[in-house]
């Protein structure tokens, strides 16, 4: 081979060499592009679906080949298509950053934020804001106000569930009070009890809210059932009275008209007696004037017959008539004795306090006013005395509110056995009891009251295996002259106060 044949192999080989290189090259070029448009299409997806073409178009040209003259016009259309997007882009972004400062200006409204939080949100409105340039700017500092969501929503709740805690043991307590005056049937006592132990168990507004519903709702069914039982005694008296009236009405008409029949029957009789006189005075022999007398004996005699039926027909009418009306009456003289029976059961219980079945605070109520206006006649000895437990909020707590009903219970029975005779106890409200003592000045009430306080002290209490003491504070003092209800009440109370503030399991006395 020549020198020159083996250099222009040598420049052909090399200029393949070149061409392979910028095959390569291209290839590389074409790859990276694909590669990047289909990246690209993959950020931009879904925001404009003509770009979404555009691309694909663009993917696919590459692919096939085609020069870069002819990619131009699609390079050009999908800058123009990225440009509007991003003016799109733009504008929403600014109207996310409005909403946004909208958000954390309401958030800055609410009262009650923690210091720390609120100004972490200024900081956050006033600067921060100022220096987002992108959507994704935004994350960080949405997750900064959610926090501060968070935050100013724990603090309102942890304000709303101080105001529970405040005053959801009075208005438990309210509703317990409520609950034991409620006289109501017995299915319905049943399930007041069933409300009184959610009740005891409930330390949220919510769940007192839904047991008020309920008690409402069991006494509105009670009211109904009393109204029906009422109206259904109420109507049956009136049907018994509708029947009587038809019946007396029926039996003044059959009178009547046997009134006729009997006003005829004596006319003809007294006809006949009249006619069989003259006739007799006529007669001329005594065959004919036999034969007369027989004659019209014969036709009175009919007539007495008839008569004597009407009166049995008559008397027969009126047993059976007087017989219905007497045991319509009688059915009706049962029902009223039943609905009286129920009257006063009713007035019986409501004068009685379900848990304990001691007088309730209506019925001391009326005692108390009764004895005041005997002490302002007679001006006799009269001792109110005020009778509570102590710590019993510690029995519920401890033991739970079943076992604290049983204890009121206990303490109810051994004051009941405790007093006199002629003295009168009632349980006032909740653990609190009153007592009458009539006859009785209170220097003489002090040593059958000690005697009372040491009673409850010694009943033997186990719960839960363990053996408890439960101690009474009691307040008494005498009616004195010039006292109003209220008057004596309150002192007795001061009494009371002073029995706990001086210790409790004590009994103290106010002149
Ligand atoms: P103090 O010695 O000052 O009288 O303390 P206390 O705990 O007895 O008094 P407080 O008035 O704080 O609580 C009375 C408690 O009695 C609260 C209430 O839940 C409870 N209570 C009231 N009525 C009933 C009831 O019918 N059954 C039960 N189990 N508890 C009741
Ligand atoms: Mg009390
Ligand atoms: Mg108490």
């Amino acid at each position: 081979m020549s020198e020159k044949s083996t250099a222009t192999e040598k420049k052909l080989k090399q200029a393949i060499g070149a061409r392979m290189a910028l095959e390569d090259a291209r290839k590389h070029q074409v790859d990276t592009l694909s590669i990047f448009s289909s990246k690209l299409s993959l950020a931009c997806k879904g925001l404009d679906t003509e770009l979404d073409n555009r691309l694909a178009n663009f993917r696919s040209a590459l692919n096939k080949g085609v020069g870069f003259d002819d990619l131009s016009p699609l390079i050009d259309e999908t800058i123009e298509l990225l440009k509007k997007q991003e003016t799109i882009q733009l504008s929403q972004q600014r109207d996310l950053q409005e909403s946004v400062l909208s958000a954390g200006r309401q958030l800055q409204k609410i009262k009650g934020l923690p210091e720390g939080t609120r100004r972490s949100l200024r900081n956050l409105l006033d600067h921060e804001m100022n220096n987002v340039h992108s959507t994704h700017d935004f994350i960080p500092l949405l997750e900064k106000l959610i926090s501060f969501y968070h935050q100013a929503l724990n603090t309102k709740l942890r304000a709303d569930s101080n105001i529970s805690c405040e005053a959801t043991p009075a208005l438990a307590q309210k509703l317990l009070e409520l609950a034991n005056d409620l006289v109501l049937e017995d299915e319905a006592t049943v399930e007041i009890k069933r409300i009184k132990s959610i009740i005891s168990e409930s330390d949220n507004l919510g769940s007192l809210l839904d047991t008020a519903i309920n008690i409402i709702t069991v006494v509105v069914k009670n009211i109904n059932k009393e109204r029906e039982s009422a109206q259904s005694f109420l109507s049956s008296l009136n049907q018994t009275i509708e029947e009587l009236h038809k019946s007396i009405v029926a039996t003044s008409k059959h009178s009547t008209s046997m009134g006729t029949e009997f006003e005829n029957l004596n006319k003809s009789i007294k006809s006949k007696i009249e006619s069989l006189n003259e006739k007799t005075q006529s007669a001329t022999s005594i065959s004919s004037l036999k034969e007369l007398v027989d004659n019209e004996l014969k036709s009175l005699t009919q007539d007495f017959m008839a008569k004597e039926k009407l009166e049995r027909e008559d008397r027969e009418i009126l047993v059976s008539s007087f017989n219905e009306i007497n045991g319509r009456i009688g059915t009706l003289e049962t029902k009223l004795t039943k609905y009286k029976k129920r009257l006063n059961d009713q007035r019986f219980k409501s004068l009685l306090d379900g848990l304990t079945k001691l007088p309730n605070r209506a019925a001391f109520d009326e005692r108390y006013n009764h004895e005041m206006h005997l002490f302002n006649v007679q001006q006799s000895n009269v001792t109110l005395v005020v009778i509570d437990v102590d710590h019993f909020k510690s029995i519920n707590d401890r033991f739970g509110h079943t076992a604290g009903d049983i204890t009121l219970q206990v303490i109810a029975k051994a004051l009941q056995k405790s007093i006199r005779k002629s003295d009168f106890i009632a349980r006032y409200g909740g653990e609190e009891f009153v007592l009458l003592m009539s006859e009785t000045t209170v220097d003489s009430a002090v040593a059958p009251l000690e005697k009372l306080r040491k009673v409850i002290k010694n009943i033997p209490f186990k719960f839960k295996d363990k053996q408890i003491e439960i101690t009474i504070s009691v307040g008494a003092t005498q009616l004195k002259k010039g006292d109003t209800p209220i008057k004596a009440f309150d002192r007795a109370d001061d009494a009371l106060y002073e029995a706990k503030n001086t210790g409790r399991d004590r009994l103290c006395i106010s002149k």
